[in-house]
């Protein structure tokens, strides 16, 4: 569906995006994932087709993104500045552009749970209504693409949930590339990462691939666990295993209810997926 083939792109004839090469074929989410300033927002820019890339290509449906202009059409991409027009009401601004792309504004406004906020203007809507109300623009109609900027940024924790939310039911079965800094809305969102670094691919595979990195485990349980687990070490009030992976929680639970220790928390000290920012490329 999309394949990004060696791109780099920029500013002023500086690079930001070095040499991407991407083939995405599986409907699902993939966050683009990466610190500020890693790239995200030009390669949407690029993807989207409103920046011009300095070498490389870009394929939707087998179809060059830069010589055939059609194909922009099927790409729906949210910025931070995406917005209706403050002035108008949700339904007429919704109206507005449904006309213009042939979309359907009422379905769209339901898909988004808009149909209470119809008649109300945007400039008097809340940050998440109004971030509703911009994502309700892109499904006016069916796309091949979806790219989120950052559709959470900015909004408060439970807003940002209600928002993934929306996004993942909307997702299913669609082509969906979303950015994000932060690591924990990428595992809650995505099925695929996009790590950037330095505007440079740093990991593109699964997310639970992302996983083979030293996965810490605290232990708090009764008695004495040293002659059980020799190898563990101590931080703090946990006894602490390091694992391969989620999987092997289990065994090491199984091992201690056998020799008849009482659990009382096994949890998981940091995040593997921290690591990956600071790791060389
Ligand atoms: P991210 O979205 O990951 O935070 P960006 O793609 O916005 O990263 O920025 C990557 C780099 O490109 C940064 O160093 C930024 O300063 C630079 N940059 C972004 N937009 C422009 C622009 N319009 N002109 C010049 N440089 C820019």
């Amino acid at each position: 569906m999309l394949k990004i083939s060696n791109l780099s792109s920029g500013y002023n004839g500086t690079e930001v995006l070095r040499g991407i090469s991407l083939d995405i074929d599986e409907p699902a989410i993939y966050v683009v994932l990466g610190p500020n300033g890693a790239g995200k927002t030009t390669m949407f820019r690029t993807v989207a087709g409103v920046l011009d890339p300095m070498s490389g290509t870009v394929e939707l449906g087998g179809k060059n993104l830069y010589s055939a202009n059609e194909v922009r059409r099927d790409i729906g991409y949210l910025t931070h500045l995406s917005a209706l027009p403050e002035e108008m009401t949700v339904a007429k601004a919704l109206g507005f552009y449904a006309g213009i792309e042939d979309g359907d504004a009422q379905k769209a406004m339901e898909s988004l749970g808009l149909n209470d906020l119809a008649a109300r203007k945007v400039s008097s809507l809340s940050q998440g209504q109004r971030k509703r109300a911009a994502i309700a623009k892109l499904f006016l109609r069916d796309r091949k693409m979806y790219l989120m900027d950052e559709p959470t940024s900015n909004l408060d924790p439970v807003v940002a949930k209600e928002v993934r939310d929306i996004l993942l039911r909307l997702s299913k079965e669609k082509y969906v590339m979303y950015s994000s800094h932060n690591l924990y809305e990428a595992q809650e969102i995505g099925d695929y990462i996009v790590l950037l670094k330095d505007g440079r691919l740093g990991f593109f595979g699964k997310k639970d691939q992302l996983r083979t990195g030293e996965y810490r485990v605290g232990i708090k349980a009764s008695g004495d666990l040293s002659k059980l687990f020799p190898e563990a070490t101590h931080e703090k009030e946990y006894l602490v295993m390091r694992v391969k992976g989620p999987r092997e929680v289990g065994e090491l639970v199984k091992k201690m209810v056998n020799a008849g220790v009482v659990v009382y928390e096994v949890k998981e000290l940091g995040n593997p997926l921290e690591d990956l920012f600071d790791r060389g490329s």
